[in-house]
Order: structure tokens, then C-alpha cells, then sequence
């Protein structure tokens, strides 16, 4: 750090200068300037469907379940908006791009919430958290869920040292310190604030423990969530009168094609192993529609998609539940906004 020569300041110097000349990279030091994701058209829906809205929305950021990359469903994420406050559920691979695709400003974000310690939920909490710096996201934001968040929040931030230092010192921005973390171990009041009220339930998913699955009353609606979980009461009775119950789900027939098809291409999984954990930790569609009637929800999301395959058609996800479930069921899209 001391011995900073004066070519390497100028150097600094010009391209922070270079930055500035180039329209595009002013979105770098401006917050909330999705410049680059105005090019989508989900994107230009989400983004006057919010720009129209009243009262509180959810956007469905990603709908995919598991650690898979490359799918045009991200991994698992959500982004609820109320008065003007931004609250994120689950930060799996793509929730920063996803966010910033909404256009909502990164200084609206409020508090993020974890429901479990699996990749397609946390893996890009710390980006969210230190890109969301850059981009203007407040430092009195707030996290909560399962041990250890605290630890690991601290440990990213200590691994990001040396780059937030350097980016805090050219850009003349008080640091990524320390966030609020609570840790939520298990069933009950979780916060409250002048736009909402959030309980938790522990869920089951093993041998992840705690698993949560969370409810967000708002003044205007109630949204539950199941997170990751075989079908359980549990979440029935959290989500008991909500006006949306988003629900993972598993369309069993094509996960058992699906896994088939990885062995065969060498991924190092025994088609039995596989199905008997997602047997043991999730929710086949027709449980999901039992659920959501046990309930009483308006809406039934269907999301965290098992397997996140777009050829099999709404439809098909849609019956299994619809035997269960009269109500409204909606097949989750990334960037759908509810
Ligand atoms: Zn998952
Ligand atoms: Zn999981």
C-alpha cells in the first residue's frame, strides 16, 4: 500500500478520467441504472409492469432449483417491493443481474433473507451485498436466516478487503464494513417494520438444518414461501389465508428422465441416490396443490422448479397441483412480476 508510485496514481487517475468519458460506465457510480439490461424485452416488461404498480409486488428474480448453471432460469431468488423498499429471498446464481434487470435502484434494498445453506439460495449473497455497495445499496441493510450468516457474512466481506479498500479509496465511498445480520434458527416473528411483518418456519429438507420457509405480511398482502421442503403442514399453516403461497415443486416423471440422461453424459450420481434425495427433501406438484388448498391461498406459485426444463409446458406443471388446488396457480417465469 506504501509504495504507490506516482506513475500507478496517474495511471488510476486516467482511467477513473477514461471512466468518465464513456456514457455506458457512468452506470458503474450511478446507482440503480440497469442500462445494460434495458436491452431485454422481460427485462422492459418487469420494469414498466413496476413503474404501473400499486401496492406491494413480487417479482420472481430466478425459478430454477439446484446448483445448474447455464439454464434461462436462474437459480432461486425473489425481490418483493412495498412503498418504495426492496426485500430479497434468496440470493442464488444471478440475483444480482436479476435485480438490476427490474430497474429497481440498489438503494432501495432493504433486507435480504436466506431460507437454507444450499448454493441455488446463498451462493451469490456476498456479490449481491458488495456489488450492491458499489451500485449504492445502503450500509444499514439488513440480513437474516439460518446459522452460520453472521460468520459467513464477515467472511466474504474480510475476503473482499483488499478490493472494497481499494474501490472505497478511489471512489471516495465509506466502506463495506459489517452488515446487521440476525441468524433465525427456528419458527416465529423474525422483524417487523413500517411496511412488514415476516415469521418463519423450519422445513424440512435434510440433512440441511435449520431449513426455514418464511411469510411476509404487508398492509396490502401476505405472500408465503415453502423454501426447500417435502410437503409439510408446516407450511400450510404458515401459509393459512395468504393471498400467494409460492411453493416449490417437482414434476417427478421428468426428473427421473432428466437424471437418467446426466448419468448417461458421466455426472458421478447413481440414478437411485439421486431420486431417493429428492424424495426425502422435496415437493412433488400434486402435494403442492394439496397444500395450497390445505391453506386456503388465493395464488399458488409455482416455483424452485424440479427439473427447470422449459420444454415441459405450463400445463403440465399446472394439473398435478390443479387436482388439489382450485384456486389461481401460476407457473413461475423468471422476472414475472405478481
Ligand atoms: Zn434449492
Ligand atoms: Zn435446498
Amino acid at each position: 500500500m506504501a509504495d504507490f508510485s506516482s506513475q500507478s496514481v496517474l495511471s488510476r487517475r486516467s482511467l477513473l478520467a477514461g471512466f468518465a468519458a464513456v456514457p455506458a460506465l457512468t452506470a458503474t457510480v450511478e446507482p440503480g441504472a440497469a442500462q445494460t439490461a434495458a436491452n431485454s424485452t422481460a427485462a422492459q416488461q418487469v420494469q414498466s409492469a413496476l413503474k404501473e404498480a400499486k401496492g406491494t409486488k413480487l417479482v420472481m428474480l430466478g425459478t430454477a432449483a439446484g446448483p445448474v448453471p447455464g439454464r434461462s432460469r436462474k437459480m432461486t431468488s425473489h425481490l418483493m417491493l412495498s412503498n418504495g423498499a426492496a426485500y430479497v429471498l434468496d440470493c442464488g446464481l444471478g440475483v444480482t443481474d436479476r435485480f438490476a434487470e427490474t430497474g429497481v435502484a440498489f438503494s432501495a434494498l432493504r433486507s435480504i433473507f436466506i431460507t437454507h445453506h444450499h448454493f441455488d439460495h446463498n451462493v451469490e449473497y456476498g456479490p449481491l451485498l458488495s456489488i450492491g455497495w458499489v451500485q449504492g445499496m445502503p450500509l444499514s441493510v439488513r440480513a437474516y436466516g439460518p446459522p452460520p450468516l453472521k460468520q459467513m457474512t464477515s467472511d466474504y466481506i474480510r475476503s473482499m478487503r483488499t478490493t472494497i479498500d481499494f474501490w472505497a479509496e478511489d471512489l471516495k465511498m465509506k466502506a463495506l464494513e459489517v452488515i446487521d445480520v440476525t441468524e433465525v434458527s427456528g419458527a416465529g416473528p423474525v422483524m417487523q417494520d413500517d411496511n412488514v411483518r415476516v415469521s418463519s418456519v423450519v422445513v424440512e429438507h435434510p440433512p440441511v438444518k435449520p431449513a426455514l420457509g418464511y411469510r411476509f405480511d404487508f398492509n396490502d398482502r401476505s405472500i408465503a414461501f415453502s423454501g426447500d421442503t417435502t410437503p409439510i403442514e408446516a407450511v400450510a399453516h404458515l401459509a393459512t389465508g395468504a393471498d400467494i403461497l409460492v411453493h416449490e415443486a417437482m414434476y417427478v416423471p421428468a426428473v427421473e428422465t432428466y437424471v437418467k440422461a446426466q448419468v448417461a453424459k458421466g455426472r458421478p450420481v447413481s440414478v437411485e441416490a439421486f431420486m431417493a434425495h429428492m424424495r426425502a427433501d422435496h415437493s412433488p406438484v400434486e402435494d403442492v396443490g394439496r397444500i395450497a388448498e390445505e391453506a386456503g391461498v388465493k395464488t399458488l406459485v409455482l416455483s424452485h422448479l424440479t427439473p427447470a426444463i422449459d420444454s415441459i409446458t405450463d400445463d403440465t406443471w399446472r394439473a398435478p397441483a390443479a387436482k388439489y388446488f382450485k384456486g389461481e396457480i401460476v407457473v413461475a417465469k423468471d422476472l414475472m412480476v405478481l
